[in-house]
């Protein structure tokens, strides 16, 4: 067979995009090479429905092994009794807990998509918002934080079987313990979404939501650094660990739920390259590199904010926790998409985001969303960042003057240099 030089030069362009660029969207990062490798390997040939040891295909043995290593490093990372690490990405992940635990109909509460939540936590766009019954909690006006005083006041409102907590774009840490107090009071499940933050989770760099959350989904593309996908896990193993009165389950029938949800539920033969990915990038996220890594992408998330806030930019809660800060641009005149555009063309990639309770359409937006994950990967310090925020400063300042914006996409070309990205691909 030929080999397909068409598709095989949008893929080199593609790399050396990457490696140009300045990647700012928060939700992406650089897997390492081997993680890449690995998602391009033979398991891909492999029909694998169902789990290790019991499967429905012959020939599984070598494949269980991977998987089998995949769940129990991330069980290790996350000190969980329970993984599935089959679901295809992170809304998957979402999608198997809500079929194993809700019915057709049953109310749930999440945050506002426009106030930094996930398509997935109930939007009416999405599978949560059409079979369930959604509600949203917002975030305080003045302070841009989770209002914990409405959740609570909805949650005894509405009576959701399911509270789910995380975000897409929220800069701030969460009161797990609040919301599950307020769940045991009315007998709900509590679901804590970690896609983005996993990462510094992982390395206690912020509050775990396993202690007091029932099912903790994530992506594993995002601050975890593995392939794109998803993965589902449950902390606690004792006789009644979810304390509700109409699931009397222990950890075995909770797991089984799961597994059941994922694979005959919602999806059907596993990704076992992708599986075999994951385990790569578990292994990896154990070792004390991954440590000074999540340390970095907070030093440099704090060090950004900063060097925004002196040149008064309005970041949503007035700064940030995690690796990701929302910027409300309407002091500085130009819409999100306005900016993602121009900042696409001085090679600066972000995107636009609604800010909380923006007068913009989702299409439109007030504001950016900006991350560091993928620049710490690429070897970025805190020291970097006062040129990354200059440049972004002077394209949205000159937005509509050509030369100024070719001024700084030579500049981040020539910066980016410094920093590379999968030398060994040539
Ligand atoms: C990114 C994200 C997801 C979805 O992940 P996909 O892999 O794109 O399906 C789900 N929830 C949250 C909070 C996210 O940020």
């Amino acid at each position: 067979m030929q080999r397909d030089t068409l598709v095989f030069d949008l893929i080199n362009k593609e790399l050396e995009r990457q490696r140009h660029g300045l990647e700012l969207i928060a939700s992406e990062n650089f897997a390492s090479l081997q993680v890449i490798q690995a998602t391009g390997n033979v398991m891909m040939n492999k029909y694998a429905e169902g789990y290790p040891g019991r499967r429905y295909y012959g020939g599984c043995e070598i494949v269980d092994q991977t998987e089998q290593l995949a769940i129990d490093r991330l069980k290790q990372i996350f000190n969980c009794e329970y993984a599935n690490v089959q679901p295809h990405s992170g809304a998957q992940a979402n999608a198997a807990v809500m079929l194993a635990v809700l019915q057709p109909g049953d109310a749930i509460l999440g945050l506002d998509l426009s106030m930094g939540g996930h398509l997935t936590h109930g939007s009416g766009v999405n599978f949560s918002g059409k079979l369930y019954k959604p509600h949203f909690y917002a975030v305080t006006k003045n302070e841009g934080l989770v209002d914990y005083e409405m959740l609570e006041t909805k949650a005894r409102e509405i009576k959701p079987k399911m509270i789910i907590c995380g975000a897409s774009a929220y800069s701030r840490e969460w009161d797990y313990a609040r919301i599950r107090k307020v769940a045991d009071e009315i007998g709900a499940f509590v679901m804590c979404d970690m896609a983005h933050p996993a990462g510094l989770i992982a390395k206690n760099l912020l509050a775990s939501p396993f202690e007091h959350c029932h099912f903790v989904t994530s992506t594993t593309h995002k601050t975890l650094r593995g392939p794109r996908g998803g993965v589902i896990l449950i902390k606690k193993d004792s006789e009644n660990p979810f304390g509700l009165k109409d699931v009397k389950g222990n950890l075995r029938m909770m797991s089984n739920l799961m597994d059941m949800a994922v694979f005959p539920g919602t999806q059907g033969g596993p990704l076992e390259h992708e599986i075999a990915a994951k385990a790569i990038a578990f292994g990896e996220i154990l070792t004390d590199e991954f440590t000074g890594y999540a340390r970095q992408i907070i030093a440099n998330a704090q060090a950004m904010a900063k060097a925004f806030a002196e040149k008064d930019y309005q970041i949503i809660s007035g700064g940030t926790d995690n690796h990701l800060m929302l910027i409300d641009l309407r002091n500085k005149n130009i819409s999100g998409k306005k900016a993602e555009a121009v900042l696409g063309k001085a090679d600066i990639t972000i995107n636009k985001n609604m800010v909380p309770y923006d007068d913009k359409s989702a299409f439109v937006t007030s504001g950016i969303r900006v991350g560091v994950p993928a620049i710490t990967t690429r070897g970025m310090n805190e020291g970097h960042m006062q040129f990354v925020v200059n440049s972004i400063d002077k394209v949205l300042m000159n937005p509509d003057d050509e030369n100024v914006v070719a001024g700084i996409k030579k500049e981040v070309n020539e910066f980016m240099e410094q920093f590379k990205l999968y030398p060994e691909l040539g």
